[in-house]
Parts: C-alpha cells; structure tokens; sequence
C-alpha cells in the first residue's frame, strides 16, 4: 500500500520537483525580470565572425561589382528597396552557417541575435531575400575575388604548389526528367517490344469468334497501344529537341544541368572544378560546368587560376588521371606551369597483354626506338590523328625472325608512334618520378575543400542554370575561405587586412561614444526603474506579478 502511494507521487511529481534536492545547473524562472543589454551591440562579442562580414561587406564598392540597386523614385513615393549590403551580409552569413533557403533566412532575421546584429534589426521578407541573390548572381563573383585580395594581402597563398579536381554537386533536376539519346534508344527498343506483344494479342483476340476470358480485352490492348505511341511520339519529339540543340542529354526541370557519374553513382548536377593551395588549402578558383568528365578542364582552369592569383608562375599542378590530355599538358608547360599527372595506360598493346610503350627506350640523340630485343626501330612514316603530328617507328625485317614476337605484336611487325611533343609528357613522367610526394599531397590537399564545400551545399543546389548555380558556389567558395582564414589568422588580422577604410556603417564613429556615455546613462536608467519598481511590490503598493 505504501509502496503504491510512493509511486503514485513520483509519477504525477513534475521531473524540476523530483530533481530539486540534486545539485544541477537549471534555468533562470521565466518570469524573472531580466536585465538584458538595451543595445543589440551587446549582444555580439568582440571575438564574432560577423563583426568580418559587416566590415568586409562595409569595405565594398557594391555598384561597381555590379550589384544591382532599388531605383530611387524622384518623387519620394513609395517604400524605399533594401540596401545590397544587408542583404549580402544575410547570404554570407546564412552560407557560413549552412542557412541557404530564403525562408529560413527570413525566420534567422527576426530570432537570431547575430543576425539582428548584422541586419540592423531588418527583417525583409523570403522573396525579396531570394530575388536579391537570383538577380545580383553575377556580382557574387566579384565579392569573392575582393576576398581572396584580402587573403593575399595576409600572404594566405602560397603559389607553389596547387592541386586540381573537380566534385559532382546534384541540380535541381529529377534524374527521371533527363533524356540521352542512349537512354531514348533503349526506351524506345522497349516500348517496341511492348507494342508488338499488344498488337499480337490483339490480332488474336479479333481473330476469334467468341471472345475468350484473357488478362486484357480488346478495348484495353487497343488503350495500351494507344500509349504507347503516345510515348514513341514524345521520344521522338525529345530526340529532335537534343539533336537541335546540338547537344547529348536533355534536361526538363534544368535545362543547363546533366548526367553524369558522380563517386556515388550517377547525378543530374553540375561538374564543380577546384584549384586549391597548398598552403593553407585555400581555394583559389572554383568554376561550374556540365562536362560530364575532368579532360579538357586542365587548360581552362589553369588559366582561371592564374588570373587570380598572378604570383603562381612556375607552380607546380598536381591532378587525377582524368585530366590527362596531351596537348593540355603542353600548353599549361607553355603558360610556365609544371604539371604533375598519373601516367595513364592508353596502350592497347599493353591491355592486349603485349610489350607496352614504356618497354621500349627512346634514344634522343639518333631519333629511334631500341625494342626489348635490343633492335632499333627508325623513322618511317608520318600521319596526322585528331590534329597531331605522330611519327611511326619500325624493323620489320628484325621483327620477322624476332623470338619474343609473340611477346610484342599480334601483326607481322611491332610499330610504334611517338607525338612530335613526347618530350613534354617524358618531362612530365621524369618529374612525377623525382617528386612523387607532390602528386600524393593532391588527395589531401582538394579533399579537404570537397568536403567542406559539400557540407554547405548540402543536398545540391537549390538555383538552376549556370549564371544562378555559378552564385551558389562563389558564395561557399568564399565562406569556405572565410573558415579557413580564421583558422589561420584569427578574426583581428583579418579585420586589419581590410584597411583603415573598412568602416562599420555611419554609426560606427557614434557607437563608441554611445556605448561609452549615453549606454551606460541608459542602463543605469533601466536598472534604477527596476529596484524602483520592486521597492512598489514589496511594500504592495501594486500587485506583484504571480510567482
Ligand atoms: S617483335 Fe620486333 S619490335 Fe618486338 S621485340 Fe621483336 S624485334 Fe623488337
């Protein structure tokens, strides 16, 4: 009975009053009267990153990087627009903190203190916060490239040594609402398979002279094989639409977006390139595309990187295997960049399980190839392949009576080409040989940013088309920059590096003496009400609030 009466108390005892008795940090009552700091200054320390955005964001021409302004009516009528810099400010700190959606950027503006602090207590609505980054997605560009000035004004780039890749970022595009033209080919194969098995039933089913009980009617075949070409019809349409466009995939929802293998499988996204430093793995370039594979993207990327950064003539560039692409190799040697690629297999003698190339010496002095027999293959001939220039080296006398023949070639003799610019890519191989440490940083070096980079995004875009996807990774470019320089530096140096310029807003020179006199004036104000007031209570001058 007692027992029963105990646990009756503990169940209908709320857990605070069970606990009461135990030493626990608790909340302050609810209905406490709070001292609260007056000014929204007060809530942000001195040590916090936003007080970074709001001087960087202060320290920028916005016009002049192309960021689009409300017209100022001549009138004076109407609601004036947002100022671009406290709608930046809101997209900087949203990315920093993985808050991309326009509606959950509206909701921060009136519950979070940092931003309130950034926004000026501004809370604009989802629209005109999403409007801004769809319209200004070219300028964010430019806010990027102020930044990574910043980082190298605090010498954040090393310049030496940079590493290459690129990452598969999902679109807003339902992999069911993209077509290849391999992907209708065989959905049409399909539906013809279909469309024959109705028809046959069909003419079976008309050729009897009593219906018979089977799986499908008349009517329903004749529905089906209605649909269906209906269907062919549609694919049909969609291959014209690809072979306009001149292009390989359609894509319904993005029409900028693509297949493409990513390390998971396939995704219909966004192929986004990267050139990290090694230094402090700082990006320095990141580029959108929708090649569906790395090669080619050695070149363009290069040169995007320099352009940035002009103090990496003569890196070192390590990349993947993907990016292999002779004549890129040479025109980033000629741009004064070393590359340091994986040798690539593209021997068929060798996947045929014969000598590959490597086994044969070239001798640069007399022009020949000496074979694994120890015969010499000369020059003979001279073709033209994809626009290059290859010379072709044989024997084929000492390859007639050679023993390791069946070793070497399936044909009558063993030939062998070379590009009239192999001595580039045997540079390369003898440089990756001497170096192997640099090519073996690269995973460390990209992944690092691939990752993070991800952790911003996540869940892909939430933009469609180049010009929008383009914005969304400038913006995690420069945050993930941004988190990498207060790693290194710290938020003062960074705040140094801005200039003298940097400025706060117009209140910044009326801050200080705000906080210094008319603050604390304030505060003692409130803080004299207060005991004013619970002196009342206490002596029951007016009811006190419940307790
Ligand atoms: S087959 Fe010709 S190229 Fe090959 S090892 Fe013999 S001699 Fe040399």
């Amino acid at each position: 009975m007692q027992a029963n009466t105990q646990n009756k108390l503990n169940v209908a005892t709320p857990l605070h009053v069970r606990f009461a008795a135990m030493n626990l940090i608790r909340g302050s009552d609810r209905e406490q009267r709070l001292f609260l700091p007056e000014c929204v200054e007060d809530y942000v320390g001195a040590d916090n990153m936003v007080r970074f955005i709001d001087a960087f964001v202060d320290s920028l021409e916005l016009a002049a990087a192309g960021f689009a302004f409300p017209k100022e009516n001549s009138q004076n009528r109407g609601r004036p627009g947002y100022d671009p810099a406290c709608l930046l400010k809101l997209y900087l700190y949203g990315y920093f903190h993985q808050i991309r959606s326009s509606r959950r950027l509206e909701a921060e503006c009136s519950r979070n203190l940092e931003v309130i602090w950034l926004m000026r207590k501004l809370a604009p609505d989802f629209k005109t916060i999403a409007d801004f980054r769809k319209d200004n997605a070219a300028a964010f560009k430019t806010v990027l490239r102020k930044f990574n000035q910043v980082c190298q004004k605090l010498e954040l780039f090393g310049g030496e040594l940079m590493a290459l890749d690129g990452t598969k970022v999902k679109g807003q595009n339902a992999p069911d609402r993209n077509w290849s033209l391999t992907k209708l080919e065989k959905q049409n194969q399909k539906l013809e398979e279909q469309l024959e098995k109705y028809l046959k039933a069909l003419e079976l089913e008309e050729s009897q002279p009593a219906p018979q009980p089977a799986p499908l009617s008349a009517e329903q075949l004749r529905q089906k094989i209605q649909q269906i070409n209906e269907q062919q019809q549609q694919n049909q349409q969609k291959v014209q639409q690809i072979e306009a466009l001149g292009q390989t995939q359609l894509s319904m929802t993005d029409p900028d977006s693509r297949s493409m293998k990513g390390a998971h499988g396939h995704v219909v996204g966004y192929n986004v390139q990267g050139v990290v430093d090694a230094k402090h793995h700082l990006l320095v370039i990141t580029e959108v595309t929708n090649a569906p594979v790395d090669q080619g993207q050695l070149v363009p990327m290069v040169q995007s990187a320099k352009a940035e950064l002009p103090a990496m003539e003569g890196a070192d560039i390590v990349a993947d295997g993907g990016y292999y692409k002779a004549e890129d190799v040479k025109t980033c040697q000629e741009m004064g960049m070393q590359v340091h690629l994986p040798e690539v297999n593209n021997s068929p003698s060798e996947r045929a399980g014969l000598y590959g190339k490597k086994a044969f010496e070239y001798d640069q002095q007399r022009d020949l190839y000496r074979c694994p027999a120890g015969q010499e293959l000369t020059k003979r001939r001279e073709v033209l392949d994809k626009g290059r220039r290859l010379f072709s080296y044989d024997n084929p006398a000492a390859c007639e009576q050679c023993a390791l023949k069946g070793y070497c070639t399936k044909s009558g003799y063993r030939t062998v080409s070379r590009w009239e610019h192999e001595d580039i890519l045997e540079q390369m191989t003898a440089r990756v040989a001497a170096e192997p440490e640099k090519l073996a940083k690269r995973k460390t070096l990209i992944e690092h940013c691939w990752g993070t980079l991800k952790w911003i995004l996540g869940g892909g875009f939430l933009l469609k088309g180049f010009k929008k996807v383009g914005a969304e990774v400038s913006l995690a470019h420069l945050v993930y920059n941004l988190k990498r320089a207060l790693n290194v530096v710290g938020l003062e140096k960074l705040l140094a590096a801005l200039g003298p310029d940097r400025g706060s807003g117009p209140e910044k020179s009326e801050k200080s003496g705000r906080a210094g006199v008319l603050g604390l004036c304030e505060r003692a104000a409130c803080a004299l009400l207060q005991v004013l007031q619970w002196a009342c209570w206490s002596i029951s001058w007016e009811p006190r609030p419940t307790e």
